[in-house]
C-alpha cells in the first residue's frame, strides 16, 4: 500500500496533522518510536495545561488522551514503538525505513518534536545510585506522592507546576540554585500562596540513604544543609537530540531545527514538517503553535498529493 501521508512522530502535532489529513480522506500512518502522547505524556503528564484553547485546565495525559482517540476515530493508522531511521527519495514516492520495516508514501510529515530526548541529570553523588529508588526525573501521579517528603529541583515554570501539584496531595520543598526562580509571574505568586517550602542559592552535595533516599546535603551559599526526603523529583531540563534532522538531508536553520516555509514545506519535495521540531522567524514552542503547523502541513501535502484544481 502507498500511504497519502506518513506522519513521524504522535506528539500533538503529529496526531493533530493526522486528523487534518483524514479530514481531507488521505490514507494515513503515523509512526512514533514510544508512546502516543509526545512531552505531554513523556515529560509532564500530571501537569495541568492552562491554555490550550476550549480548556480552562486539562491535564496533559488527558489533552493527550483526547487527541489520540480523535485520530484514531478518523482510522489514521497508528504504530508506536517504531522509529522512523530514514525517509528515501523513491521512484515518484518517499521511502519511510523504521526500525521493523520500510513504508512506501506520497507525501511526509516530520513531526518529531525534540527528537530522542532525556532528563538532563545533576551529577551529584548519590544520583545515578538513587535513581528509581527515591530519585525521579517525571513527577509520579498524585495518589504515589501522598505521606512522602517530596523535594522538587529546578526553578523554571516546570518545576514550580509540578511542585504545587505535589503540595496538594504532601509535603513539599522547591530547591532552586539561582536567588530568584526563572518562572512566569503567574507560578511565582502561586507558589508564594501556597506551603511549598522554597530554599533558594542551594545546590546538591549529595543524596544519601541505605537501600532508599533518605535524606539530600544542600550547600546554601558555603553553608551545609541537611534535609529529609523521601521523593526528589529532578526538573532542570532536558537534552535533546535531533541529529537525525541532517541525517535525512534537511535545511536546518541556526538552532538546529528544520528550516520550513510559511506552509510548513521543507526543502525536500514531498516532506512537510510541524511542531518543536521545526523553526522559523517568529516560532513560539507551544501545543497551540504546533497543531496549527500540524493544520497548514496536512493541508499542504494534500494539495501536494492530490493536485485539487482549486488549489
Ligand atoms: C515541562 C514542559 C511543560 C510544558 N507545558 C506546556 C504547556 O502548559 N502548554 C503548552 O502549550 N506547551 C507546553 N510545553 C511545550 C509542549 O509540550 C511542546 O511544544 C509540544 O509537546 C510539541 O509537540 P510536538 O508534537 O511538536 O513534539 P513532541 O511532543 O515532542 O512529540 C514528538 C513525538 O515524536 C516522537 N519521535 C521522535 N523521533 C522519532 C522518530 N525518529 N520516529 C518516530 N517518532 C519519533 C517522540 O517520541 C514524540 O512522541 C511544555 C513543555 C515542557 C517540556
Amino acid at each position: 500500500m502507498i500511504y497519502d501521508v506518513i506522519i513521524v512522530g504522535a506528539g500533538p502535532a503529529g496526531l493533530t496533522a493526522g486528523i487534518y489529513a483524514r479530514s481531507k480522506m488521505m490514507s494515513t500512518l503515523i509512526l512514533e518510536s514510544g508512546k502516543v502522547g509526545g512531552q505531554l505524556v513523556t515529560l509532564y503528564p500530571e501537569k495541568g495545561v492552562h491554555n490550550f484553547p476550549g480548556f480552562e485546565s486539562v491535564q496533559a495525559r488527558k489533552l493527550s488522551d483526547k487527541l489520540y482517540a480523535q485520530a484514531e476515530s478518523l482510522e489514521c493508522d497508528i504504530h508506536e514503538n517504531e522509529q522512523v531511521d530514514e525517509i528515501k527519495d523513491g521512484d515518484q514516492i518517499l521511502e519511510v525505513v523504521t526500525s521493523k520495516t520500510v513504508y512506501q508514501a506520497r507525501s511526509v510529515i516530520i513531526a518529531i518534536g525534540m527528537g530522542q530526548f532525556f532528563p538532563k541529570k545533576m551529577g551529584a553523588p548519590g544520583e545515578e545510585e538513587f535513581t528509581d529508588k527515591g530519585i525521579t526525573y517525571i513527577l509520579p501521579v498524585k495518589e504515589d506522592l501522598v505521606g512522602k517528603k517530596v523535594v522538587m529541583f529546578g526553578g523554571g515554570n516546570s518545576a514550580i507546576e509540578m511542585a504545587l501539584i505535589a503540595d496538594s496531595v504532601t509535603d513539599t520543598t522547591i530547591v532552586h540554585r539561582r536567588p530568584e526562580f526563572r518562572a512566569d509571574e503567574i507560578n511565582v505568586k502561586n507558589l508564594d500562596n501556597s506551603n511549598v517550602c522554597r530554599i533558594m542559592s542551594a545546590t546538591v552535595k549529595s543524596f544519601n540513604g541505605k537501600d532508599h533516599l533518605e535524606s539530600i546535603t544542600l550547600d546554601q551559599n558555603g553553608q551545609e544543609l541537611q534535609i529529609p526526603a523521601d521523593l526528589a523529583v529532578i526538573n532542570i531540563g532536558i537534552l535533546a537530540n535531533l541529529d537525525v534532522l541532517k541525517r535525512w538531508g534537511l535545511e536546518l536553520t541556526e538552532n538546529g531545527l528544520i528550516k520550513v516555509g510559511y506552509d510548513m514545506s521543507t526543502n525536500r519535495h514531498g516532506i512537510f514538517a510541524c511542531g518543536d521540531a521545526v523553526d522559523y522567524p517568529g516560532k513560539y514552542k507551544q501545543i497551540i503553535t504546533g497543531c496549527g503547523e500540524a493544520a497548514t502541513a496536512s493541508v499542504m501535502a494534500y494539495k501536494f498529493v492530490k493536485k485539487p484544481y482549486w488549489a
